[in-house]
């Protein structure tokens, strides 16, 4: 009875897997509970053992992850409103705008410190953490994590210099992606992290880092940023 409940409950799932990850694992734990239950109630036969794999790797990676992640891609009007720098089609890049972020980013005084919030004067003293929301009692007030202060204390950290970001929308030196035709069973998804630092000019890249989906590292690289250095970004 056990066995024939186990073999309509294993065919039923293995008709609806479509091959990943979930359906195996849904057909092994089934397998292990039917397993048990058959034990239980005919503890005097000993059941034919078949291995079952021990260990199933939740993680997809390669070419099954970006299946996977193909459906989350930003469409060209997703990426234009996010404000990815974008070809224009002259051979120029462009960033679009709404009304209110062309008056957030173009309409700044080109003199506030965007760590700060002052003017060019005195030294920079700002929180170097970002603030974060806690409870205390029935309300909820915001906290900087570096040293728990609260919005508009004084910062935690003082730099030597101020620093802009003036640079972020400038639309030169971008290059297009070179298409490159591939099969699907080889394309893979990469995780890039660039860190960031202050110069002169704004920010620049000074580290590029590039992972598999494996979490190996396939690329590393300091970069020679073109202005002079204000500050590292460390803290
Ligand atoms: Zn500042
Ligand atoms: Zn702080």
């Amino acid at each position: 009875m056990a066995s024939r409940m186990a073999a309509t409950e294993v065919s039923a799932l293995l008709m609806n897997c479509k091959f990943n990850i979930e359906s195996l694992e849904n057909v092994i734990n089934r397998i292990q509970i039917l397993r048990n239950i058959t034990s239980r109630m005919h503890p005097e036969k000993s059941l034919p053992s078949f291995p079952i794999m021990q260990k199933v790797n939740r993680q997809p990676t390669g070419h099954v992850l970006y299946l996977r992640l193909e459906s989350y891609v930003l469409t060209e009007k997703e990426l234009q409103e996010n404000h990815f720098p974008r070809p224009d089609g002259t051979g120029n890049t462009k960033f679009y705008h709404s009304e209110r972020t062309n008056k957030e980013y173009f309409a700044n005084d080109a003199r506030r410190c965007v760590r700060c919030s002052n003017t060019f004067e005195n030294s920079c003293s700002f929180h170097w953490a970002k603030l974060a929301t806690k409870q205390c009692g029935n309300s909820f007030e915001k906290h900087y994590k570096c040293c728990n202060g609260k919005v508009n204390s004084i910062g935690c950290t003082v730099a030597p210099y101020h620093v802009h970001h003036n640079n972020k929308f400038d639309t030169s030196g971008y290059k297009n992606t070179v298409f490159y035709p591939m099969s699907h069973m080889h394309l893979q998804v990469f995780s890039l992290d660039c860190e960031l630092i202050y110069t002169t000019a704004g920010m620049e890249v000074a580290q590029v880092t590039l992972i598999n989906s494996e979490c190996d590292v396939v690329y590393e690289t300091f970069v020679q940023p073109d202005n002079q250095i204000l500050d590292y970004n460390t803290r």
